[in-house]
């Protein structure tokens, strides 16, 4: 069903640049339990309290740090059931300036989105279409593979506001969406990838 095999490669030096072998040693790497467990509901009054604010803080710190396009608690060490992603309009820019193509960025149905914050998400599939993209991940930094997703989901969650919120969406934020839903269930995309497409990002930089 993968398509698009030359795409597939351009893909993945995209992936490269968004991903960094530079991961702060607080994102939880994989091995580490924390990533395996099914992490816990939050509980709604504890959504305004410092503390909170606190955790959200350092998983928006952590993401941009290690220049991820999504975070989930657990990537932190918390057990809770809270993601944040972000793709600004400057990163689909930067990649439009380095001569990505535009069918490509079509392709991959990417596009941007300001920073937000999820609780206690789930998601309905909206358009069972499977694409399959590569996909890297700052705990398993410097590797990708190519995994298939559905192609449109809505969400439904709470924001830090405590409002139920739903949000319906497509392409590149629905695929971010199922990935950091996984962390909350303490599934990898190596569990969900083709194992055949498994790459190191860097070794042909070395060969
Ligand atoms: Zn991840």
């Amino acid at each position: 069903m993968s398509n698009f095999p030359k795409l597939n490669l351009r893909v993945a030096k995209i992936l490269t640049s968004m991903s960094s072998m530079r991961s702060p040693v607080k994102v939880r790497q994989v091995g580490d339990p924390v990533l395996r467990n099914i992490a816990k509901p939050v509980d709604k009054d504890y959504i305004q309290t410092s503390e909170f604010k606190k955790l959200t803080d350092t998983m928006v710190k952590t993401m941009r740090t290690s220049k991820g396009v999504g975070i989930a608690a657990p990537q932190i060490g918390e057990s809770l059931q809270v993601f944040a992603m972000e793709f600004p309009e400057k990163n689909l820019h930067a990649l439009r300036k380095r001569g990505i193509k535009e069918e490509i960025l079509q392709a991959m149905e990417l596009s941007a989105f300001p920073l937000k914050i999820f609780i206690n998400p789930e998601f309905q599939v909206v358009d069972s279409t499977v694409t399959e993209f590569p996909e890297g991940c700052v705990s398993i930094p410097g590797f990708k593979g190519i995994v298939p997703r559905y192609r449109a989901v809505e969400l439904q969650a709470t924001d830090v506001d405590g409002k139920e919120i739903s949000w319906k969406v497509y392409g590149w934020p629905a695929r971010i969406i199922q990935h950091e839903i996984d962390h909350l269930n303490g599934t990898l995309y190596i569990d969900k990838m083709k194992p055949e497409t498994f790459e190191n990002l860097y070794w042909k930089l070395n060969a």
